[in-house]
């Protein structure tokens, strides 16, 4: 079960499954001239397949544990969700995300906190299970931390990437009493805490860490491919707000180009963690394998 330290903090990856994403239609604005340069180098880091191109998107979750805490950080797809659209992703019935847990030495009943930074399917699925047809929390003791903002706009908005995901995997956990929702700068303590990073979806934060002088970052879905770091102009498709999305971007790289923080992305390839090194006028994402132990 490799770890990483963070001072008196230690981060763990849950990996549920990978994902294959067809490149254009993830991001409908890019041509094929425009990646024509970022093949070689994006197929060699595994972030595209080498034979059809895709985009290739772990689905993970990161365990969070400090001196007090338990924390889960986004919880993937899920089983037994109906997701019609996505065949991969369609009432499911794995063990591969149990048994990642269990690999770091966890039960359900372990986690403290779980910290969704967005409300997108891959992101909230394993906030619940079904359980005699009706879906309960998955984590029994935790207090899930959802921005209030972020709920209140998708209760009202009929968005197909959140649609699904509030029924069965939001509205539940609200309606057992075990929902926190805050706002996107909450601080849980002192090593804790949550930074709004908007665009991707209204109100989309990223979870930092700090302990003993050292700094990390997960930053969810503000970014899905490193080539972004160079072009971080290229908007996903399921990005909520372009232009905000792309402002939270460079905001987000200058930052933790100048910390050196410690960077933590959901669906880069594996090990998905790095630093984001300042590079002309844009940045390059250096990944940071060899400091998992
Ligand atoms: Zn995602």
């Amino acid at each position: 079960m490799p770890q990483r330290a963070i001072g008196d903090i230690s981060i763990a990856r849950i990996l549920e499954m990978s994902t294959a994403f067809e490149r254009s239609a993830f991001y409908p604005e890019t041509t094929a001239e425009d990646w024509a340069p970022h093949l070689a180098w994006l197929m060699d880091e595994g972030a595209l397949d080498r034979s059809s191109g895709d985009l290739i998107f772990p689905i993970q979750s990161y365990v969070v544990r400090t001196s007090h805490h338990t924390i889960l950080v986004d919880t993937c797809v899920g089983n037994d969700k109906d997701r019609p659209h996505r065949p991969a992703w369609h009432e499911k019935s794995d063990t591969s995300y149990m048994t990642a847990l269990a690999r770091e030495g966890l039960v359900p009943a372990d986690i403290d906190y779980v910290m969704c930074t967005h409300l997108h399917l891959d992101h909230v699925g394993w906030n619940t299970r079904l359980i005699d047809g009706r879906w309960v929390p998955t984590f029994p003791n935790a207090k899930y931390i959802m921005s209030k903002k972020e709920v209140d706009i998708w209760k009202v908005e009929d968005h197909p990437s959140s649609r699904l995901s509030m029924i069965d995997s939001v509205l539940p956990v609200i309606e057992a009493g075990q929902a926190q929702l805050v706002s996107s700068d909450f601080a849980l303590d002192d090593e804790v805490w949550l930074e709004p990073s908007p665009g991707h979806t209204p109100d989309h934060f990223s979870v930092r860490l700090a302990s003993q002088g050292s700094t990390a970052v997960l930053g969810g879905d503000l970014m899905h491919c490193p080539v972004q770091c160079l072009h971080p102009e290229w908007v996903a498709r399921p990005d909520w707000d372009r232009n905000l999305a792309i402002a939270t971007r460079r905001r987000f790289m200058e930052s933790c180009s100048e910390t050196n923080d410690l960077v933590c992305m959901t669906h880069f390839p594996l090990p998905s963690v790095g630093r984001i090194v300042a590079e002309g006028d844009a940045f390059r994402f250096a990944y940071d394998e060899g400091e998992w132990v």
